[in-house]
């Protein structure tokens, strides 16, 4: 068990030898440092919300890791062999091909992003009043799973909820709170367990391999599905290797493997972990839900041979998936947001423990405890680190959590976070240096922080759109 958040693989310690990353940079694409004047007036007119800021406005941007990577010779040289035919594509048999050898199910159907395949899915095997338990809920998921009748239900263990918990899995699924669930409803109420790794929400924290098998083992036995949310499943299997038994020396490319074999299919975001801009697909094993998904395919996204992606972006994702499992790129990709997160937790700022994947969450709650939740800590937060550095982050709270559709009131989660997430292969260890320090800055300057009001709240996913002002 690991109880610290930098391993020694990461070769932290006393005679540390430092690592890089395995690449050298060959384009480059400057970026604009604004003053505090024009940042005043860029959040201002932004309603206080990062999402309606202008790129340019912004120094480093750190509000998601979704398509922001930065694409490989290789995959720049896929995208010049793009076969744009309507139908029947090279460049989809090469998809095809990449996501069966790495991921091993056997039927693909291409998206233009995740949510396309979270859509389909969803229609395709959730009935009016089903239950849906899942490792806590991510936005575009949960949102899927209802508009198709479903109810989710949070089935994440406990620790996932306490940003202080030093255990190793805070992603994985508590089968005690699965089972009575199942008892309760009826196992003909769950068309499927949604597994996903890493937990976005929780902090970017992953699922062990014990838990999936154990999770199959469940499913079989109440003859329940299983599918992953496998948007950020190879860095889910890079914490297996580094922390659980018998792991370490196998590839993170085998585990991958494994990992899926223990569920029944996957849908997935490929512009996180595969190193795109965009593009996405849904995979499964099971040829009826293949059919109605390949059908409904048509209907929203495109031809089954592209789903929503122009032919070079399948090319260049089938590259990028092989880059992605790749051990050094893990490394260095996840030993990146480590680094970060070492320099904040010397400096004894409040963030989520153990560091994840993908981001530093930063406990808003704990910047500013005299900020109700109703006044938007984590809003208020990303807001005020914008206005200090240029840095843009997300919120990762009560806006994102949305209203209970029954009651129509705030849904008020234990974690009131914001999201410092990092592109892949997109900035140095200079970029988090800067943002460390801003970050310091604006913790230093807590007490003279007061909330935001919301003044215009959009019907759906709210956080990407609401407007507040300061209070
Ligand atoms: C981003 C994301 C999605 C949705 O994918 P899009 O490509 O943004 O539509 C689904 N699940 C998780 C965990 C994600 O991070």
């Amino acid at each position: 068990m690991m109880t610290t958040t930098i391993p020694q693989t990461m070769g932290q310690q006393f005679g540390r030898r430092s690592w890089a990353e395995p690449w050298k940079i060959k384009m480059v694409e400057p970026i604009r440092m604004t003053t505090r004047a024009e940042r005043e007036q860029a959040i201002d007119e932004a309603g206080y919300n990062t999402f309606l800021l202008r790129s340019n406005d912004v120094y480093i941007d750190l509000l998601t890791d979704s398509g922001t990577s930065a694409m490989s010779d290789r995959q720049w040289a896929g995208i010049m062999l793009g076969d744009e035919a309507y139908a029947g594509s090279n460049n989809f048999y090469r998809l095809e091909k990449a996501i069966q050898d790495y991921y091993g199910y056997k039927y693909i159907v291409p998206t233009h992003q995740g949510r396309g395949a979270e859509h389909l899915i969803s229609q395709a095997v959730i009935k009016q009043g089903d239950y849906i338990p899942g490792n806590m809920y991510f936005t575009t998921t949960r949102l899927h799973q209802e508009l198709a009748g479903g109810i989710f239900v949070d089935v994440i263990v406990d620790a996932a909820h306490d940003p202080t918990d030093l255990s190793p899995f805070k992603g994985n699924i508590d089968l005690n709170k699965l089972e009575s669930l199942i008892e309760k409803v009826g196992a003909e109420k769950i068309p499927y367990v949604s597994l996903a790794g890493t937990v976005n929400m929780a902090g970017g924290q992953p699922v062990s391999m014990a838990n999936v098998r154990d999770l199959r083992v469940l499913c079989d036995k109440h003859n329940i599905r299983l599918y992953l949310d496998a948007t950020r499943m190879a860095e889910n299997c890079f914490f297996i290797q580094e922390r659980e038994e018998g792991y370490a020396d196998k590839p993170v490319a085998e585990i991958l493997r494994e990992f899926c074999s223990y569920t029944d299919g996957a849908w997935m975001s490929s512009k996180k972990d595969h190193l795109v801009n965009i593009g996405g697909w849904l995979a499964v094993n099971d040829e009826d839900v293949f059919d109605k998904a390949r059908n409904m395919v048509v209907v929203y996204e495109g031809l089954h041979t592209y789903g929503g992606m122009s032919g070079r972006d399948m090319e260049a994702l089938a590259i990028g998936i092989s880059e992605s499992v790749q051990d050094d790129h893990l490394r260095a990709r996840i030993g990146q947001v480590y680094y970060l997160g070492e320099l904040l937790t010397d400096w004894q700022i409040p963030i989520v423990q153990p560091v994840g994947g993908h981001a530093i969450f930063l406990d808003a709650k704990k910047f500013y405890p005299h900020i109700s939740q109703d006044k938007f800590p984590a809003q208020t937060l990303a807001s005020e680190l914008y206005l200090e550095s240029g840095i843009r982050a997300m919120e990762r709270g009560v806006v994102s959590a949305g209203r209970d559709p029954e009651t129509g009131d705030h849904r008020y989660p234990a974690l009131e976070l914001v999201r410092l997430t990092i592109p892949r292969r997109v900035y140095t260890q200079a970029h988090m240096d800067v943002t460390a320090e801003a970050v310091r800055a604006v913790y230093e300057n807590r007490e003279n922080t007061n909330g935001l009001n919301m003044v215009y709240e959009p019907d759906y996913l709210r956080f990407f759109q609401a407007r507040f002002e300061r209070l």
